[in-house]
């Protein structure tokens, strides 16, 4: 316990917690509501009585509907081979993936800057987290990766399109990195819990060049389900089987209510709410892409932003000042030179934040 640390983020709230009716850029969760669909769903499955534990894996009809995915996405069709364990979010998912798979002393590489769940659940197991910087354009270098593998090396986290950075990655970095990967028969752990959220190309997955990828998406962001707690994996039977024996000891399920909301979401358009996000991406490039020198987002809705000075904890303490509440970038990173702005607000918000940033600047 002594390796996590939650001063960085918890500093950022008690400014926050400060403030009046700020401006909140600091989010990480869709602005809009979860589809009344799976509200309905939701709703009857409780009135129904279906408010029991369910299969440690999850129910069958929505581990069916997530193996057609796979079927119609990466063409698999022997599920023996790759079962589905529905979890308690994409976070549940990590949870047993880490504890399954990392020993004390192996490491994990992954992206720096990169989502802290990742190296706190590794340090959690004994691992080492293996941060492999991205600066300053937030893409892959399979050089660097390669760089960094060496014998103790367990695991690839992947997270794509990213949290904090919103980089998307080419079909030609993931088919690189697969290489990668199959060279030094690395386990990949594909974190796609924003696949649905890719502005400027189709959403590619590795999954589909590397056999050895562990698989984990969710519903908390793609259908606004965050406090539903709903995920998924899949990957490798013998990951996947010590996984479920893992759930069962902790999570015991996936909540039930929600495994069958997910099933009706997955029957609903997002494709309003994704071009809405598009449009706010495009907001945040045309205000500060120029002023900040900011790397366009091509998926998620983050932007990671330089922050002018090159001191992140001091421009943001300027930003709260200022009634803009934003994250600096050592939260997300060994370097403290940039901030996280989440455009998941209102388009006016936005637009109120933009402009004290640009002024700020
Ligand atoms: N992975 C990434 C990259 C995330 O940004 C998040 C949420 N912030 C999660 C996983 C976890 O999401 P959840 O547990 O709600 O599915």
């Amino acid at each position: 316990m002594r390796l996590l640390d939650a001063s960085g983020i918890r500093k950022v709230f008690d400014l926050a917690a400060k403030m009046t009716d700020p401006i909140n850029l600091s989010i990480g969760q869709p602005d809009f509501d979860v589809p009344d669909a799976a509200k309905d769903v939701a709703i009857r499955a409780i009135r129904s009585g279906d408010n029991k534990y369910t299969q440690t894996q999850g129910k069958a009809e929505l581990r069916q509907a997530l193996a057609n995915l796979c079927r119609r996405e990466f063409g698999w069709s022997d599920a023996e081979k790759r079962p589905y364990l529905i979890t308690s979010g994409v976070s549940g998912g990590l949870l047993l993936a880490i504890l399954t798979t990392v020993n004390p002393g192996d490491e994990v590489l992954f992206a720096d800057p990169y989502f802290v769940m990742y190296s706190h659940l590794v340090n959690l197991a004994g691992g080492v987290p293996v941060p492999v910087g991205t600066y300053p354009d937030f893409r892959p270098d399979v050089n660097k990766l390669a760089d960094a593998i060496t014998d103790r090396t367990r695991m690839l986290i992947l997270n794509s399109p990213a949290n904090p950075t919103g980089a998307v990655y080419t079909e030609r970095e993931l088919r690189d990195i697969a290489d990668l990967a199959a060279r030094h028969d690395l386990l990949v752990l594909s974190d796609e819990i924003y696949d649905l959220f890719c502005y400027d190309q189709p959403f590619a997955s590795i999954a589909k060049w590397y056999e050895k990828t562990l698989l984990l998406r969710g519903f908390s962001k793609s259908y606004g389900m965050t406090g539903w707690r709903i995920g998924w994996a899949t990957g490798p039977a013998p990951i996947l089987e010590k996984m479920t024996m893992l759930q069962q000891y902790t999570f015991v399920c996936a909540p039930s209510i929600a495994q069958s909301a997910a099933l009706a979401a997955m029957d609903v358009d997002m494709t309003p709410h994704v071009n809405a996000y598009r449009r706010k991406r495009d907001m945040v490039f045309d205000a500060l892409g120029e002023t900040f020198g900011l790397v366009k987002p091509g998926g998620a809705f983050y932007a990671f932003v330089s922050a002018p000075g090159g001191d992140a904890t001091k421009f943001v303490a300027r930003a709260i000042e200022n009634n803009v509440l934003v994250i600096p970038g050592n939260v997300f990173s060994s370097r403290d030179t940039h901030f996280r702005l989440s455009y998941a607000a209102a388009d006016e918000t936005l637009q109120k934040g933009l402009e004290i940033l640009r002024a700020l600047a």
